[in-house]
């Protein structure tokens, strides 16, 4: 066969993939996976390089990104302006320690952050940045952050968590402690600190004839219950605004976010906004947090229309995943003068003694800005609104297929629940591992998807084109019906 030397696809041989796995087996442990699952029940990728929204094969073959790499990637593989920051950064300052040292990627990231956070008017605004160097490490720090407050104000007994059935903050020890995700929470039980779990607002759980907005209000009245239960014991609610990531792309009313803001406040506990998967756009938005509703003038409080506008301002902000646009791991964790005051002291022991050794890294924080620039020479938010708009579209039949439950969105989210015969009551048997069944036709034809259980969903890199989010839509219904099949005859 002839080569064509200038185009690296043409360059992958056919034993090239094989060669790879191979190699890779004999060495690697893969995340979230039963490595005996490899190669033969679930086929492992090698990937040569990104393209945008395509990542390309050791194989030759092209793959549509269509879970934007675990909800990190944003505007496609290998962007050019933020591969150039970092080239960039590299070469002046790859890192420095951040306790006792400062650089300017770290202080114009933490500006630009804290400019575009989002805000409530009766309320001071989040005006610290501590970085973390993942999303789990970053929920660790709001946690830890949340309940030394209290102690260093000398309030005592306030030690306890509460987080949300469904909801997922990460995999080290504290973060799964606030998560309730049980196959990746149960086996770890018994090291976990114990937390206290609200119901979630989860519209996918509405009771026949409620609608999302009543489910919200069930979910905060449960809430409300939880927190006069436990009075004097809890320190923070930590919650993922909006969508409930990994817990099944569960979406709720956005009024949820508000009632649980009022109660937080009312009950004096911080609310802690693990926007870790749904920051930068990924719904529609900047934030998740700002499609609150307004609250209702007879319960403002205080002041009175002031505060009456849509959003809310959580006082901890987890951000990371899309930070960096999909390039490198760094997290922030935004709060206000008050929590940091409650630091200030002669005692070092009230200080927040927490540390990474890569906090704050100057290229990863490069890479960051150059993400929150391409936001605004990009337009990127008004153009996802019409980039959705074709999500919803090539999304709608699949309500009538006679295996769908569900079809939800938010912003750049679509998710697929698929359950026995289309009916909320009857899921599929866990074992009948649809959504591995679905995910290898998919591969099959050239597109990524990663479907959670038997939850399939759409979650491109925004750069996605109208012809890929077509082959993204033709194959997932190949996909449904082949693992469908499949599952049937298994
Ligand atoms: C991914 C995720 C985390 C954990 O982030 P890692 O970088 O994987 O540790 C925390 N919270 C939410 C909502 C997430 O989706």
């Amino acid at each position: 066969m002839q080569k064509k030397s200038h185009d690296p696809e043409m360059l992958a041989e056919p034993d090239e993939a094989q060669r790879w796995r191979e190699r890779d087996l004999a060495v690697l442990w893969h995340p979230c996976t039963q490595m005996r699952e490899h190669p033969d029940t679930l086929p492992l990728l090698p990937i040569a390089r990104g393209e945008g929204p395509w990542l390309i094969g050791r194989d030759g073959r092209r793959y549509l990104d269509a879970i934007s790499s675990w909800w990190t990637n944003l505007f496609g593989h290998a962007e050019p302006r933020i591969a150039a920051a970092i080239a960039q950064q590299a070469s002046t300052l790859e890192h420095v320690i951040l306790a006792g040292c400062s650089h300017a990627p770290a202080v114009e990231l933490a500006e630009k952050l804290l400019a575009i956070a989002p805000k409530e008017p009766a309320r001071a605004p989040l005006s610290k940045v501590f970085y973390a160097d993942n999303g789990s490490a970053g929920v660790e720090v709001a946690l830890k952050m949340a309940f030394h407050w209290f102690r260093n104000r000398g309030i005592e007994g306030r030690h306890k968590f509460i987080a949300l059935e469904g909801g997922y903050h990460g995999e080290t020890l504290g973060a799964l402690a606030v998560g309730d995700i049980p196959l990746y929470r149960r086996v770890y039980a018994p090291l976990l600190t114990e937390a206290l779990f609200a119901p979630s607002p989860d519209a996918y759980l509405c009771e026949p004839g409620e609608s999302p907005a009543d489910r919200a209000r069930r979910a905060a009245n449960a809430l409300r219950e939880l927190l006069e239960r436990h009075a004097g014991e809890v320190c923070a609610l930590i919650l993922e605004p909006r969508l409930q990531c990994a817990g099944g792309m569960r979406m709720h009313d956005p009024l949820y976010l508000r009632l649980a803001r009022e109660l937080c406040d009312e009950h004096g506990v911080y609310l802690i906004a693990d926007e870790i998967a749904v920051g930068f756009g990924r719904t529609g938005t900047m934030f998740a947090c700002e499609q609150a509703p307004p609250s209702l003038p007879s319960s403002a409080s205080g002041t009175g229309s002031e505060g009456n506008t849509a959003g809310i301002q959580p006082d901890f902000l987890c951000l990371s995943k899309g930070l960096t646009g999909g390039s490198l791991p760094l997290a922030a964790v935004l709060t206000t003068e008050s929590i940091y005051e409650g630091f200030l002291d002669d005692s070092r022991e009230k200080a927040f003694l927490h540390s990474h050794s890569y906090t704050g890294n100057p290229i990863a924080c490069a890479a960051a800005l150059a993400t929150l620039a391409i936001f605004e020479q990009d337009n990127v938010i008004a153009r996802n609104r019409f980039t959705a708009a074709r999500m919803t579209e090539l999304a709608a039949p699949f309500a009538d297929h006679p295996h769908v439950a569900d079809v939800r969105q938010a912003g750049m989210v679509v998710a697929f629940e698929l359950t026995n015969n289309g009916n909320k009551a009857t899921p599929f048997d866990p074992a009948s591992r649809i959504g591995l069944r679905a995910y290898r036709e998919a591969l099959r034809r050239g597109v990524l998807l990663r479907p959670l259980g038997n939850i399939l969903y759409w979650m491109p890199p925004y750069c996605v084109d109208d012809e890929a989010l077509q082959l993204l839509a033709d194959t997932t219904r190949t996909a449904i019906d082949t693992a469908i099949g499949e599952a049937a005859c298994a």
